[in-house]
Protein backbone atom coordinates (compact mmCIF):
# COMPACT_ATOMS: atom_id res chain seq x y z
CA UNK A 1 0.00 0.00 0.00
CA UNK A 2 1.33 3.69 -0.71
CA UNK A 3 0.75 6.17 1.62
CA UNK A 4 0.98 9.94 0.74
CA UNK A 5 2.64 10.89 4.15
CA UNK A 6 1.48 14.58 2.55
CA UNK A 7 -2.00 13.86 3.59
CA UNK A 8 -1.75 13.01 7.39
CA UNK A 9 -2.39 15.24 10.15
CA UNK A 10 -1.80 13.74 13.76
CA UNK A 11 -4.84 13.84 13.95
CA UNK A 12 -5.66 12.26 11.02
CA UNK A 13 -2.87 9.40 11.49
CA UNK A 14 -4.60 8.49 14.68
CA UNK A 15 -8.06 8.13 13.74
CA UNK A 16 -6.54 6.15 10.59
CA UNK A 17 -4.80 3.74 13.22
CA UNK A 18 -7.56 3.62 15.62
CA UNK A 19 -10.13 2.70 12.88
CA UNK A 20 -8.02 0.06 11.34
CA UNK A 21 -8.35 1.90 7.49
CA UNK A 22 -4.24 2.25 7.80
CA UNK A 23 -1.87 0.42 10.06
CA UNK A 24 1.52 1.90 12.03
CA UNK A 25 3.72 -0.64 10.32
CA UNK A 26 2.85 0.50 6.87
CA UNK A 27 2.88 4.54 7.73
CA UNK A 28 6.70 4.22 9.10
CA UNK A 29 7.28 1.68 6.63
CA UNK A 30 6.91 4.50 4.18
CA UNK A 31 9.90 7.11 6.29
CA UNK A 32 11.53 3.89 6.01
CA UNK A 33 11.60 3.21 1.84
CA UNK A 34 12.02 7.05 1.61
CA UNK A 35 15.27 7.18 3.74
CA UNK A 36 16.75 4.09 1.63
CA UNK A 37 15.80 5.49 -1.69
CA UNK A 38 17.54 9.26 -0.31
CA UNK A 39 20.35 7.65 0.48
CA UNK A 40 21.18 6.03 -2.65
CA UNK A 41 19.94 8.82 -4.61
CA UNK A 42 22.65 11.42 -6.58
CA UNK A 43 22.17 14.52 -4.41
CA UNK A 44 21.00 12.86 -0.74
CA UNK A 45 18.78 15.23 1.63
CA UNK A 46 20.77 13.98 4.71
CA UNK A 47 18.22 14.77 7.01
CA UNK A 48 17.94 11.39 8.85
CA UNK A 49 21.29 10.20 9.56
CA UNK A 50 20.53 6.56 10.54
CA UNK A 51 16.21 5.00 11.28
CA UNK A 52 16.01 3.32 14.71
CA UNK A 53 16.71 -0.39 14.68
CA UNK A 54 13.73 -0.69 16.63
CA UNK A 55 10.77 1.00 14.50
CA UNK A 56 8.75 -1.19 12.80
CA UNK A 57 8.89 -3.77 16.06
CA UNK A 58 7.22 -0.62 17.67
CA UNK A 59 4.98 -0.22 15.36
CA UNK A 60 3.67 -3.94 15.53
CA UNK A 61 3.15 -3.21 18.85
CA UNK A 62 1.30 0.08 18.42
CA UNK A 63 -1.22 -1.66 16.11
CA UNK A 64 -1.38 -4.70 18.19
CA UNK A 65 -2.54 -2.36 20.72
CA UNK A 66 -5.49 -0.81 18.75
CA UNK A 67 -6.64 -4.20 17.71
CA UNK A 68 -6.74 -5.72 21.59
CA UNK A 69 -8.70 -1.99 21.75
CA UNK A 70 -11.24 -2.40 18.54
CA UNK A 71 -12.02 -5.73 19.70
CA UNK A 72 -12.93 -4.36 22.96
CA UNK A 73 -14.97 -1.47 21.59
CA UNK A 74 -15.45 2.10 21.31
CA UNK A 75 -14.96 2.90 24.79
CA UNK A 76 -11.56 0.71 24.87
CA UNK A 77 -9.99 2.61 22.03
CA UNK A 78 -11.12 5.85 23.53
CA UNK A 79 -9.78 4.95 26.78
CA UNK A 80 -6.30 3.76 25.11
CA UNK A 81 -6.08 7.47 23.28
CA UNK A 82 -6.66 9.19 26.71
CA UNK A 83 -3.85 7.42 27.95
CA UNK A 84 -1.57 7.88 24.72
CA UNK A 85 -2.70 10.69 22.17
CA UNK A 86 0.01 9.46 20.26
CA UNK A 87 0.21 5.83 19.84
CA UNK A 88 1.94 4.99 16.44
CA UNK A 89 2.91 8.50 15.47
CA UNK A 90 6.39 8.62 14.49
CA UNK A 91 8.55 11.26 14.82
CA UNK A 92 12.44 12.08 13.90
CA UNK A 93 14.57 13.19 16.81
CA UNK A 94 17.73 15.81 16.68
CA UNK A 95 20.93 14.49 17.09
CA UNK A 96 21.94 16.25 20.77
CA UNK A 97 18.81 14.19 22.33
CA UNK A 98 19.66 11.40 24.49
CA UNK A 99 17.28 8.27 23.18
CA UNK A 100 17.78 5.48 25.66
CA UNK A 101 20.28 2.95 23.96
CA UNK A 102 20.63 4.74 20.73
CA UNK A 103 23.91 6.72 19.59
CA UNK A 104 24.19 10.47 20.22
CA UNK A 105 26.68 12.69 18.34
CA UNK A 106 25.70 16.22 18.32
CA UNK A 107 26.93 15.66 14.94
CA UNK A 108 30.82 15.74 15.97
CA UNK A 109 34.00 13.61 16.02
CA UNK A 110 34.36 13.83 19.37
CA UNK A 111 31.08 11.88 20.37
CA UNK A 112 31.47 9.08 17.55
CA UNK A 113 30.76 5.92 19.35
CA UNK A 114 28.66 7.24 22.51
CA UNK A 115 24.92 5.38 23.46
CA UNK A 116 22.88 7.25 25.41
CA UNK A 117 21.94 5.86 28.75
CA UNK A 118 18.68 6.85 29.02
CA UNK A 119 15.78 9.25 27.89
CA UNK A 120 15.83 12.90 28.02
CA UNK A 121 12.66 13.83 29.53
CA UNK A 122 11.16 14.87 26.49
CA UNK A 123 11.64 11.19 24.78
CA UNK A 124 10.13 10.06 27.97
CA UNK A 125 7.40 11.61 27.63
CA UNK A 126 6.38 11.42 24.37
CA UNK A 127 7.29 7.52 24.34
CA UNK A 128 4.66 7.47 27.20
CA UNK A 129 2.15 9.26 25.24
CA UNK A 130 2.45 6.33 22.49
CA UNK A 131 5.03 7.94 20.01
CA UNK A 132 7.72 6.38 18.00
CA UNK A 133 10.73 7.81 18.07
CA UNK A 134 11.87 7.55 14.38
CA UNK A 135 15.98 8.10 14.09
CA UNK A 136 18.50 10.86 14.84
CA UNK A 137 18.50 14.16 12.50
CA UNK A 138 21.33 15.94 11.54
CA UNK A 139 22.61 19.18 13.13
CA UNK A 140 25.38 21.90 13.31
CA UNK A 141 27.98 20.41 15.49
CA UNK A 142 26.88 21.05 18.99
CA UNK A 143 23.66 22.91 17.51
CA UNK A 144 26.32 25.57 16.74
CA UNK A 145 25.79 27.21 12.85
CA UNK A 146 22.86 28.22 11.20
CA UNK A 147 22.82 26.09 8.00
CA UNK A 148 23.54 22.77 8.84
CA UNK A 149 26.94 22.50 6.98
CA UNK A 150 29.25 22.66 10.23
CA UNK A 151 28.62 19.03 10.31
CA UNK A 152 30.66 16.00 10.37
CA UNK A 153 28.00 14.02 8.36
CA UNK A 154 28.15 16.59 5.44
CA UNK A 155 25.21 19.12 4.92
CA UNK A 156 21.69 18.36 4.97
CA UNK A 157 20.40 20.18 1.83
CA UNK A 158 17.28 21.91 1.62
CA UNK A 159 14.31 19.54 0.06
CA UNK A 160 12.63 22.52 -1.72
CA UNK A 161 15.76 23.09 -3.92
CA UNK A 162 18.95 20.91 -3.11
CA UNK A 163 21.50 23.51 -4.10
CA UNK A 164 20.71 25.46 -0.76
CA UNK A 165 21.06 25.01 2.81
CA UNK A 166 18.29 23.48 4.92
CA UNK A 167 19.05 26.05 7.80
CA UNK A 168 20.75 25.22 11.02
CA UNK A 169 20.98 24.04 13.22
CA UNK A 170 18.07 21.76 13.47
CA UNK A 171 18.09 21.49 9.58
CA UNK A 172 18.13 17.47 9.63
CA UNK A 173 14.59 17.37 11.54
CA UNK A 174 13.13 20.47 9.54
CA UNK A 175 14.07 18.79 6.13
CA UNK A 176 12.58 15.22 7.60
CA UNK A 177 9.37 17.16 8.22
CA UNK A 178 9.36 19.47 4.88
CA UNK A 179 10.43 16.59 3.21
CA UNK A 180 7.56 14.39 4.51
CA UNK A 181 9.52 12.04 6.25
CA UNK A 182 8.47 12.67 9.53
CA UNK A 183 5.01 14.56 11.07
CA UNK A 184 6.64 16.33 13.59
CA UNK A 185 10.37 16.69 14.62
CA UNK A 186 12.22 17.74 17.82
CA UNK A 187 14.75 20.49 17.72
CA UNK A 188 17.01 22.45 19.49
CA UNK A 189 17.04 26.62 19.93
CA UNK A 190 19.76 28.36 21.54
CA UNK A 191 19.22 31.57 19.29
CA UNK A 192 17.00 30.19 16.62
CA UNK A 193 17.84 27.29 15.46
CA UNK A 194 14.03 26.05 15.02
CA UNK A 195 12.90 29.10 13.60
CA UNK A 196 15.56 29.78 11.43
CA UNK A 197 15.24 26.26 9.05
CA UNK A 198 11.84 26.23 9.33
CA UNK A 199 11.63 29.64 7.41
CA UNK A 200 14.10 28.32 5.16
CA UNK A 201 12.05 25.14 4.34
CA UNK A 202 8.78 26.11 4.71
CA UNK A 203 7.20 24.83 7.74
CA UNK A 204 6.08 25.76 11.54
CA UNK A 205 8.80 25.84 14.26
CA UNK A 206 7.37 26.78 17.69
CA UNK A 207 10.42 27.79 20.20
CA UNK A 208 8.49 27.68 23.66
CA UNK A 209 8.95 30.02 26.59
CA UNK A 210 12.24 28.87 28.33
CA UNK A 211 11.24 26.42 31.00
CA UNK A 212 7.83 25.11 29.59
CA UNK A 213 10.16 21.88 28.16
CA UNK A 214 12.83 19.96 30.28
CA UNK A 215 16.32 20.13 29.07
CA UNK A 216 17.16 17.28 31.07
CA UNK A 217 19.04 14.16 28.53
CA UNK A 218 19.81 17.65 26.16
CA UNK A 219 23.49 18.12 25.15
CA UNK A 220 24.11 21.79 26.22
CA UNK A 221 25.16 24.61 24.35
CA UNK A 222 24.14 27.70 25.92
CA UNK A 223 22.19 26.25 29.41
CA UNK A 224 20.29 29.98 29.88
CA UNK A 225 19.35 30.37 26.56
CA UNK A 226 18.29 26.27 25.56
CA UNK A 227 15.22 25.33 24.73
CA UNK A 228 13.65 21.87 23.26
CA UNK A 229 11.28 23.15 20.24
CA UNK A 230 9.11 21.16 17.82
CA UNK A 231 8.42 21.37 13.81
CA UNK A 232 5.60 20.53 11.80
CA UNK A 233 3.30 21.04 8.79
CA UNK A 234 0.32 22.61 11.08
CA UNK A 235 0.27 24.55 14.23
CA UNK A 236 -2.34 21.50 15.44
CA UNK A 237 0.40 19.31 14.71
CA UNK A 238 3.06 21.54 16.85
CA UNK A 239 0.41 21.96 19.94
CA UNK A 240 -0.85 18.29 20.14
CA UNK A 241 2.83 17.43 21.29
CA UNK A 242 3.23 19.84 23.16
CA UNK A 243 0.69 19.44 25.35
CA UNK A 244 1.78 16.21 26.65
CA UNK A 245 5.68 17.38 26.47
CA UNK A 246 4.80 20.50 28.66
CA UNK A 247 5.40 21.00 32.38
CA UNK A 248 7.69 21.08 35.14
CA UNK A 249 10.24 18.01 35.63
CA UNK A 250 12.10 16.74 38.49
CA UNK A 251 15.39 16.70 36.82
CA UNK A 252 15.11 20.42 35.28
CA UNK A 253 15.16 22.78 38.12
CA UNK A 254 14.17 25.79 35.98
CA UNK A 255 11.01 23.55 34.26
CA UNK A 256 7.66 24.97 34.75
CA UNK A 257 4.21 24.66 33.81
CA UNK A 258 2.09 26.00 30.98
CA UNK A 259 -0.84 27.92 31.37
CA UNK A 260 -3.66 26.77 29.28
CA UNK A 261 -2.00 23.78 28.11
CA UNK A 262 -5.33 22.03 28.30
CA UNK A 263 -6.31 23.85 25.28
CA UNK A 264 -3.23 22.85 23.14
CA UNK A 265 -4.85 18.98 22.87
CA UNK A 266 -7.57 20.37 19.96
CA UNK A 267 -6.36 24.23 19.18
CA UNK A 268 -8.09 26.09 17.85
CA UNK A 269 -7.90 29.16 16.08
CA UNK A 270 -9.06 32.51 17.71
CA UNK A 271 -13.04 33.73 17.20
CA UNK A 272 -12.80 36.32 14.94
CA UNK A 273 -13.52 38.79 17.64
CA UNK A 274 -10.45 37.64 19.93
CA UNK A 275 -8.55 38.60 16.37
CA UNK A 276 -9.93 41.67 15.98
CA UNK A 277 -8.83 42.58 19.45
CA UNK A 278 -5.19 41.74 19.05
CA UNK A 279 -2.60 44.58 19.16
CA UNK A 280 0.30 43.84 17.20
CA UNK A 281 4.21 45.36 17.43
CA UNK A 282 6.73 45.65 14.84
CA UNK A 283 10.19 46.83 15.74
CA UNK A 284 11.55 49.30 13.71
CA UNK A 285 14.89 48.40 14.19
CA UNK A 286 13.70 45.15 12.32
CA UNK A 287 12.07 47.12 9.82
CA UNK A 288 15.06 49.16 8.98
CA UNK A 289 17.30 46.28 9.32
CA UNK A 290 20.32 46.20 7.16
CA UNK A 291 20.38 43.44 4.58
CA UNK A 292 16.63 42.27 4.74
CA UNK A 293 15.38 41.26 1.31
CA UNK A 294 13.61 43.09 -0.63
CA UNK A 295 11.00 39.79 -1.47
CA UNK A 296 11.52 38.94 2.43
CA UNK A 297 10.10 42.27 3.27
CA UNK A 298 6.96 42.18 0.75
CA UNK A 299 5.79 38.73 2.26
CA UNK A 300 5.79 40.78 5.67
CA UNK A 301 4.13 43.58 4.35
CA UNK A 302 0.95 41.06 3.02
CA UNK A 303 1.59 39.09 5.68
CA UNK A 304 0.91 42.49 8.01
CA UNK A 305 -2.00 43.36 5.57
CA UNK A 306 -3.55 40.04 6.93
CA UNK A 307 -3.68 41.10 10.55
CA UNK A 308 -5.28 44.21 9.16
CA UNK A 309 -7.50 43.23 6.98
CA UNK A 310 -8.85 40.26 10.03
CA UNK A 311 -9.01 43.92 12.38
CA UNK A 312 -6.07 43.84 14.42
CA UNK A 313 -4.23 46.94 14.92
CA UNK A 314 -0.55 46.77 14.16
CA UNK A 315 2.27 49.80 15.44
CA UNK A 316 5.79 50.18 14.70
CA UNK A 317 7.18 50.70 17.82
CA UNK A 318 10.66 51.18 18.74
CA UNK A 319 12.94 49.13 20.35
CA UNK A 320 16.68 50.32 20.43
CA UNK A 321 18.07 47.79 22.70
CA UNK A 322 17.85 45.01 19.91
CA UNK A 323 20.26 46.33 18.04
CA UNK A 324 22.12 44.81 20.46
CA UNK A 325 20.49 41.77 20.95
CA UNK A 326 22.71 39.27 18.76
CA UNK A 327 26.26 40.98 19.89
CA UNK A 328 24.26 40.25 23.90
CA UNK A 329 23.60 36.57 22.38
CA UNK A 330 26.88 35.68 20.83
CA UNK A 331 28.53 36.99 23.99
CA UNK A 332 26.22 34.74 26.31
CA UNK A 333 26.11 32.20 24.18
CA UNK A 334 29.53 31.69 23.50
CA UNK A 335 31.10 31.82 27.07
CA UNK A 336 28.36 29.32 28.13
CA UNK A 337 29.17 26.62 25.05
CA UNK A 338 32.89 26.94 26.35
CA UNK A 339 32.11 26.12 30.10
CA UNK A 340 29.43 23.56 29.21
CA UNK A 341 31.54 21.48 26.28
CA UNK A 342 34.80 21.53 29.68
CA UNK A 343 33.18 18.32 29.88
CA UNK A 344 34.13 16.69 26.89
CA UNK A 345 37.96 16.00 27.64
CA UNK A 346 38.27 12.13 26.79
CA UNK A 347 37.99 11.82 30.79
CA UNK A 348 34.09 12.30 31.21
CA UNK A 349 32.82 12.36 27.77
CA UNK A 350 34.26 12.17 24.68
CA UNK A 351 36.44 9.83 22.28
CA UNK A 352 39.47 9.90 24.03
CA UNK A 353 43.18 9.75 21.66
CA UNK A 354 45.61 9.31 24.33
CA UNK A 355 49.40 9.81 23.47
CA UNK A 356 50.66 8.21 26.23
CA UNK A 357 52.28 11.23 27.89
CA UNK A 358 49.83 12.58 31.02
CA UNK A 359 46.24 14.36 31.25
CA UNK A 360 47.36 17.89 29.52
CA UNK A 361 48.51 16.01 26.33
CA UNK A 362 45.57 13.77 26.64
CA UNK A 363 43.26 16.37 26.84
CA UNK A 364 44.79 18.68 24.22
CA UNK A 365 44.77 15.82 21.68
CA UNK A 366 41.18 14.50 22.48
CA UNK A 367 39.38 18.33 21.97
CA UNK A 368 41.79 19.26 19.49
CA UNK A 369 40.98 15.69 16.74
CA UNK A 370 37.11 15.98 18.09
CA UNK A 371 36.00 19.11 18.15
CA UNK A 372 35.44 21.07 14.25
CA UNK A 373 36.57 24.32 13.13
CA UNK A 374 33.51 26.23 14.24
CA UNK A 375 33.01 24.73 17.76
CA UNK A 376 36.74 25.64 18.65
CA UNK A 377 36.30 28.95 17.25
CA UNK A 378 33.25 28.89 19.54
CA UNK A 379 35.20 27.75 22.73
CA UNK A 380 38.14 30.16 22.07
CA UNK A 381 36.31 33.35 22.09
CA UNK A 382 34.03 31.81 25.19
CA UNK A 383 36.97 31.40 27.12
CA UNK A 384 38.03 34.55 26.03
CA UNK A 385 35.18 36.84 26.64
CA UNK A 386 35.11 34.65 30.69
CA UNK A 387 39.19 35.40 31.37
CA UNK A 388 39.54 37.29 34.39
CA UNK A 389 40.69 40.87 32.00
CA UNK A 390 37.97 40.34 30.10
CA UNK A 391 35.05 39.50 31.94
CA UNK A 392 34.38 42.35 33.33
CA UNK A 393 34.21 44.29 30.01
CA UNK A 394 32.62 41.85 28.28
CA UNK A 395 30.74 39.26 29.80
CA UNK A 396 29.35 41.54 32.78
CA UNK A 397 27.88 43.84 29.84
CA UNK A 398 26.07 40.91 27.83
CA UNK A 399 24.43 40.32 30.70
CA UNK A 400 23.15 43.73 31.36
CA UNK A 401 22.25 44.07 27.49
CA UNK A 402 20.21 41.55 27.72
CA UNK A 403 18.65 42.35 31.75
CA UNK A 404 17.59 45.30 29.12
CA UNK A 405 15.99 43.07 26.44
CA UNK A 406 14.03 41.14 29.10
CA UNK A 407 12.67 44.16 31.07
CA UNK A 408 12.20 46.73 27.31
CA UNK A 409 10.31 43.32 25.86
CA UNK A 410 8.36 42.89 29.03
CA UNK A 411 7.21 46.58 29.47
CA UNK A 412 5.82 46.37 25.59
CA UNK A 413 4.13 43.09 26.20
CA UNK A 414 1.64 44.99 28.76
CA UNK A 415 0.30 46.84 25.81
CA UNK A 416 0.76 44.31 22.73
CA UNK A 417 -0.90 40.69 22.09
CA UNK A 418 2.00 40.09 19.62
CA UNK A 419 5.55 41.15 18.50
CA UNK A 420 5.47 40.65 14.19
CA UNK A 421 8.93 40.42 12.24
CA UNK A 422 10.43 38.27 9.99
CA UNK A 423 12.37 34.95 10.62
CA UNK A 424 15.28 35.64 9.03
CA UNK A 425 16.55 38.52 6.71
CA UNK A 426 16.79 36.34 4.06
CA UNK A 427 15.16 33.45 2.55
CA UNK A 428 17.66 30.18 2.30
CA UNK A 429 21.21 30.74 0.64
CA UNK A 430 23.09 28.55 -1.49
CA UNK A 431 25.50 25.66 0.05
CA UNK A 432 28.97 27.06 1.03
CA UNK A 433 27.71 30.48 0.30
CA UNK A 434 28.49 31.73 3.68
CA UNK A 435 30.42 28.68 5.33
CA UNK A 436 33.69 30.27 4.76
CA UNK A 437 32.41 33.72 6.46
CA UNK A 438 31.42 33.48 10.34
CA UNK A 439 30.02 37.08 10.81
CA UNK A 440 27.99 36.26 8.00
CA UNK A 441 26.39 33.72 9.28
CA UNK A 442 26.07 34.84 12.65
CA UNK A 443 23.84 37.84 11.17
CA UNK A 444 21.71 34.86 9.72
CA UNK A 445 19.92 35.39 13.37
CA UNK A 446 19.69 38.41 13.29
CA UNK A 447 15.37 38.65 14.46
CA UNK A 448 15.61 35.62 16.06
CA UNK A 449 18.21 35.78 19.33
CA UNK A 450 16.15 38.56 21.41
CA UNK A 451 13.69 35.49 21.50
CA UNK A 452 16.22 33.58 23.37
CA UNK A 453 17.52 36.27 25.48
CA UNK A 454 14.10 37.75 26.36
CA UNK A 455 12.80 33.89 27.39
CA UNK A 456 9.47 34.04 25.19
CA UNK A 457 8.18 31.87 22.90
CA UNK A 458 8.04 32.19 19.16
CA UNK A 459 6.68 30.44 16.40
CA UNK A 460 7.99 30.75 12.62
CA UNK A 461 4.66 30.64 10.10
CA UNK A 462 5.20 29.49 6.35
CA UNK A 463 3.38 33.04 5.05
CA UNK A 464 5.26 32.78 1.54
CA UNK A 465 7.82 32.78 -1.07
CA UNK A 466 10.52 34.76 -2.98
CA UNK A 467 9.87 36.34 -6.57
CA UNK A 468 10.51 33.73 -9.09
CA UNK A 469 13.34 36.66 -10.02
CA UNK A 470 14.75 36.77 -6.72
CA UNK A 471 18.88 36.58 -7.40
CA UNK A 472 19.74 34.73 -4.76
CA UNK A 473 16.87 32.60 -3.96
CA UNK A 474 14.48 32.43 -6.49
CA UNK A 475 10.73 31.23 -5.01
CA UNK A 476 11.88 29.87 -1.87
CA UNK A 477 10.02 29.83 1.23
CA UNK A 478 9.63 32.76 4.07
CA UNK A 479 8.46 32.56 7.12
CA UNK A 480 7.66 35.25 9.77
CA UNK A 481 7.57 35.24 13.62
CA UNK A 482 4.42 35.66 15.73
CA UNK A 483 6.26 36.32 19.28
CA UNK A 484 4.13 36.41 21.99
CA UNK A 485 5.11 36.88 26.11
CA UNK A 486 6.46 34.54 28.78
CA UNK A 487 3.61 31.43 28.52
CA UNK A 488 1.50 33.01 25.76
CA UNK A 489 2.69 29.54 24.07
CA UNK A 490 -0.76 28.74 23.49
CA UNK A 491 -2.00 31.95 22.48
CA UNK A 492 0.70 32.42 19.57
CA UNK A 493 -0.08 28.96 18.16
CA UNK A 494 -4.25 29.71 18.03
CA UNK A 495 -2.90 32.95 15.89
CA UNK A 496 -0.70 30.57 14.06
CA UNK A 497 -4.12 28.38 13.55
CA UNK A 498 -6.04 31.82 12.20
CA UNK A 499 -3.33 32.06 9.26
CA UNK A 500 -3.58 28.14 8.92
CA UNK A 501 -6.74 28.29 8.19
CA UNK A 502 -6.64 31.16 5.98
CA UNK A 503 -3.89 29.62 4.34
CA UNK A 504 -4.17 26.10 4.09
CA UNK A 505 -1.46 23.81 3.54
CA UNK A 506 1.05 27.02 3.46
CA UNK A 507 3.14 24.41 6.04
CA UNK A 508 3.36 21.44 3.31
CA UNK A 509 6.16 23.22 1.16
CA UNK A 510 6.26 19.91 -1.15
CA UNK A 511 3.89 17.17 -2.32
CA UNK A 512 5.40 13.90 -2.39
CA UNK A 513 5.77 13.54 -6.02
CA UNK A 514 8.11 16.90 -6.09
CA UNK A 515 10.40 15.07 -3.69
N1 LIG B 1 22.77 30.10 14.84
C1 LIG B 1 22.87 30.35 16.24
C2 LIG B 1 24.21 29.93 16.75
O1 LIG B 1 24.97 29.41 15.98
C3 LIG B 1 21.77 29.67 16.97
C4 LIG B 1 22.06 28.22 17.18
C5 LIG B 1 20.98 27.54 17.97
O2 LIG B 1 19.90 28.08 18.17
N2 LIG B 1 21.31 26.36 18.46
O3 LIG B 1 24.51 30.12 17.90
Amino acid sequence: MSINLNDFSIEKAVSSFSDGSLSVKDFVKESIDFFEADKNSKIPLNAFLELYDDVISLAEKADEEYKTARENGKDAVAELLKKKPLLGVPFAVKDNISVKGKRLTCSSNILQGYVAPYNATVINRLVEAGAIPLGRCNMDEFAMGSSTEYSIYGPTRNPIDRDYVSGGSSGGSTAAVAANQAIFALGTETGGSVRLPASYCGIYGLKPTYGVLSRWGVVAYGSSLDQVGLLAHTPRDIALPLSVLSGTDFYDDTSCNLPESETLCDLQALSDAEFAKLKIAVPRQFEQAEGLDKDVEAVFNSTKKWFESRGAKIDVVDLPVLDASIASYYIIALSEAASNLSRFDGIRYGNRKDPGTGYDDLYVKTRSEGFGPEVKRRIVIGNYVLSEQMSGKCYKTGMSVRSRIQNDIAKLFENYDLILCPTCPTASFKLGQKVDNPMEMYLSDLFTTFVNLARIPSISVPCGRTSKDNPSASNMPVGIQFAGKMFSDAKILRIAQNWENDHPNCGYPLSKEEN
